[in-house]
């Protein structure tokens, strides 16, 4: 079985303007898809899992989320790197759902989706939400200073939270990976 690594989208893997709405919005960091290739390459297999509250706050239509998640799926698949799956949660804070990070609900789908076990996994991203997320899993977790970054990583040490790793971008995260993981 492949090592599993949870991305965060916005700050993570791309810049995060603040609810971006259409394809033509979207562009990877410079350096997220080298770096993905070369997790790829050894191994390891990606699950987006996102917030989009833009979605239920009217900031973005469904169908144009569609042409993102197809673009950044095609994108992968086109640099041979392994995505199983983009999920997304739709809803407004307000709404108290299940799937909204911190909440864990798509790590728990996307483990029975593509049958893999939680325990041993990986979550990257640049908010508290995504950490918090990755704790209540019981999994590693690696923040990323892109983004919200540096402003979670104020708060994590307020709260005198561990994260396994903190990088100050996608590339460093890589780099830690490769060196503390050991794939057969
Ligand atoms: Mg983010």
């Amino acid at each position: 079985m492949s090592d599993i690594i949870f991305l965060d989208r916005d700050g993570t893997i791309n810049p995060d303007p603040g609810y971006i709405s259409s394809v033509s919005q979207y562009q990877f960091f410079r350096y997220t898809l080298p770096a993905l290739k070369i997790l790829s390459d050894r191994g390891f297999q990606f699950v987006i899992v996102t917030n989009q509250s833009g979605l239920s706050r009217g900031l973005i239509d469904k169908i144009n989320l569609m042409e993102i998640n197809d673009y950044i799926a095609q994108t992968f698949r086109e640099n041979g790197i392994e995505l199983l799956g983009i999920y997304y949660c739709p809803h407004h804070p307000d709404e108290k759902c299940n799937c909204r990070k911190p909440k864990t609900q798509l790590f728990h789908q996307a483990a029975n989706d593509h049958q893999f076990n939680l325990p041993g996994t990986y979550i990257i991203g640049d908010s508290y939400k995504d950490i918090k997320a990755g704790k209540s899993l019981g999994i590693k977790t690696i923040l990323v200073r892109t983004g919200n970054g540096k402003k979670t990583e104020k708060e994590i040490e307020k709260d005198g939270e561990f994260v396994d790793f903190i990088g100050d971008t996608l590339e460093d995260c890589t780099k830690y990976l490769l060196s503390h993981v050991k794939i057969q």
